[in-house]
């Protein structure tokens, strides 16, 4: 019982089929590699989904758990802890943020947000407004404020108080705030739906309006968040500061954990006893966190990020020119890039991604017209070229 096809047949055996899994078992990453359990080399640029952000196994990360694991594993929040306090202290110092939440997820993250949004509305203001094409999670509230149908599909009735408005479209959003409303809660760059950047103009109207009728902004920044586009978080592009901010995924480069960001005066609507969560900022999983920013904030990484990105940006250019049939332009940030597909071309993202894992190449597709590309922030440029060349191959099969 060694093999991929054994440990696929294993596994199907026991899981519930919520996933659509490749027929491999990984079993160890270094870098931006990836072995399976037939010893089959992968060029990994998918990193858990935007997760391990130094790439596998980053041996200061992997010092930092070990040392944790072995000195304090769990004790609840009853008690402050030294790795969660750490991380808190660093998150609030290099965001607009003075108070954290600790989660366990994304999406616990944004029940966080969802939560505290509501109660510090106050009485009758329970209303949050998201973006059409969103993806916040798959919780029940996270689902209902996920502006897909596809998410919504079979869990009727969703909780209520979760309107969307059209994407990009002002109107449709300042014609859905009324005296309900307590929140909008949009991804500074929609990653799940197909990469899509959210103008910086349409995200300073947004604060705007979030001003003008005294309602909260919160940003998802699951995705975007901890360098993935080239700034710690993706607001500081925008010039718009949130009020809350989620983040999870790659600030921990493999640990589950999330967390929920935002200002003294509004934190404080959240007394003893409103929220909690056993394994949240749970002390192992905050020191690879701590161990994780600490390298991110280092001179240098994520300029790093911004000149890979640009890099990987050209090589995606070459290719949409070269395969105009299939593919049409490039677009996204730092290394949370997308190569959008003709509406008819001959390959979808489906296919073509399960092509490039036979050929030893990871990524993703989102929105199933743009292949999602989101290495380890660590990429360099050899791997950048020999993905892309790998690429090449598979869009000339089609
Ligand atoms: N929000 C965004 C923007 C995401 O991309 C995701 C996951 O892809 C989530 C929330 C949910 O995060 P998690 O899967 O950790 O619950």
């Amino acid at each position: 019982m060694t093999g991929n096809a054994q440990w696929k047949e294993r596994g199907d055996n026991v899981f519930i089929e919520t996933y659509n899994r490749y027929p491999v078992a990984m079993v160890k990453g270094q870098g931006c590699r990836l072995w399976d359990a037939d010893g089959k080399e992968y060029i990994d640029f998918l990193s858990g989904i935007a997760v391990c952000s130094l790439g596998h196994s980053h041996p200061v990360v992997t010092e930092a758990v070990c040392q944790q694991a072995a000195t304090l594993m769990h004790v609840s929040n009853l008690f402050y802890t030294i790795p969660q306090t750490e991380l808190a202290e660093l998150l609030t110092k290099n965001s607009f943020a003075d108070r954290v939440f600790m989660a366990n997820s994304g999406a616990e993250a944004n029940e966080a947000a969802i939560k505290l949004a509501r109660i510090h509305g106050g009485a009758g203001r329970y209303e949050v407004i998201s973006l059409s094409g969103s993806f916040h999670g798959r919780t029940l509230a996270t689902v209902a404020a996920t502006g897909q149908a596809k998410f919504h599909e079979g869990f009727e009735p969703l909780p209520q108080g979760f309107v969307h408005a059209e994407f990009g479209d002002v109107a449709s959003l300042e014609a859905m705030i009324n005296d309900h409303t307590c929140a909008i809660l949009c991804e500074p760059l929609q990653g799940e739906s197909g990469v899509r950047p959210l103008e910086k103009k349409y995200l300073q109207v947004i604060r705007q309006l979030c001003d003008k009728y005294g309602i909260l902004l919160i940003f998802d920044e699951v995705q975007t968040g901890m360098g993935r586009t080239g700034t710690l978080f993706a607001y500081e592009q925008s010039g718009v500061v949130p009020d809350i901010m989620t983040v999870a995924k790659a600030r921990f480069n493999g640990l589950p954990m999330g967390a929920m960001l935002t200002r003294d005066e509004i934190a404080r609507s959240l007394g003893v006893g409103t929220h909690a969560s056993t394994f949240g900022g749970n002390p192992v999983a905050a020191a690879a966190a701590v161990a994780t920013m600490k390298l991110m904030l280092e001179k240098d990484f994520l300029g790093n990020v911004r000149k890979q990105g640009e890099y990987l940006v050209r090589k995606l250019e070459e290719v949409a020119a070269r395969y105009p049939e299939l593919a049409t332009g490039v677009r996204g940030k730092g290394l949370l890039l997308g190569l959008v597909l003709t509406e008819k071309g001959r390959a979808s993202g489906m296919d073509i991604v399960a092509r490039l894992v036979e050929q030893g190449v990871l990524i993703n597709f989102a929105g199933n017209r743009v292949l999602r590309f989101i290495p380890p922030l660590t990429v360099s440029d050899e791997e950048i070229d020999y993905m892309v060349d790998k690429l090449g191959t598979v869009l000339d099969s089609f």
